[in-house]
């Protein structure tokens, strides 16, 4: 059976001070225990969260890392940091690194073999544009970026990705992909797996949705049978609410 999650993207939100009160928030939450759980706050707030979250079971994420181990990269944090502060899931490719950063499936395929090789469990984001779609392009477009940046990694490593199936267009847009849709692509993107590596992989591997998921749509989005969860923006930085989206399935 595949893990069922909710990860929280909180972006560039989130001081000190909003962290503290987001996060004593949550914790008065009972997390149903067949969902894991998991927000990415900013590097400056990964270590006071995983403080705050001790004894909790609600997971920190990073949102990117190097893909290097050291060295002369001004502003880069690599997984051995992570690691040293116990953060052991990190996102890769979510699409404003790769639209505002210029972050390539070649960059990502790196950054998810480092991310990998330091044992860490990867969310790997991917996702079509709204003119792929219009173009009835968002197949392709989606098997390509999953060929380019992991179709190469061994079977065991399969162990640790979380997919999340992002659609540019529904991102922070308030515009979500149907349900439909989404069980469309996530059924075809099980598909992809399948028949690049094996039955087991292809069922055990969790593919979330992301996209302005609120907890108005979360249950329809999720009842979708390749739907294993969701990666929240927005939603996620009101407690109620990424609460609300945790308890859909
Ligand atoms: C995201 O940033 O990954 C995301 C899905 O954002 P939102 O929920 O705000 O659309």
């Amino acid at each position: 059976m595949r893990d069922q999650i909710v990860a929280g993207n909180w972006k560039m939100n989130n001081d000190q001070i909003q962290t503290e009160t987001l996060l004593e928030r949550l914790k008065t939450y009972e997390i149903p225990n067949k969902v894991r759980v998991m927000v990415a706050p900013s590097f400056t707030q990964l270590s006071q969260s995983k403080q705050l979250l001790n004894g909790s079971s609600i997971k920190v994420a990073a949102q990117n890392m190097s893909a290097a181990p050291s060295g002369a990269y001004t502003g880069e944090v690599s997984a051995g940091m992570l690691k040293g502060i116990g953060v052991q899931i990190v996102i890769l490719g979510h699409s404003e690194r790769r639209a505002l950063f210029h972050e390539t499936d070649v960059h990502l395929a790196e950054k998810v073999k480092a991310a990998l090789a330091s044992d860490m469990e990867v969310i790997f984001c991917f996702g079509e544009e709204l003119e792929d779609r219009k173009a009835k392009a968002h197949f392709d477009v989606v098997e390509k970026q999953l060929k380019n940046a992991l179709f190469d990694l061994e079977t065991s490593a399969w162990k640790k990705i979380i997919l999340a199936y992002e659609p540019v267009w529904a991102i922070g847009t308030g515009e979500t992909a149907s349900p439909q849709q989404a069980q469309e692509m996530h059924a075809h993107i099980r598909n992809l797996i399948l028949n690049q590596y094996n039955p087991s992989v292809a069922d055990e591997v969790s593919i979330l949705y992301g996209g302005s998921v609120k907890p108005n749509n979360a249950k329809e989005i999720f009842s979708g049978a390749d739907v294993d969860g969701g990666l929240i923006g927005g939603a996620s930085l009101d407690a109620e609410d990424f609460m609300a989206i945790v308890n859909a399935f």
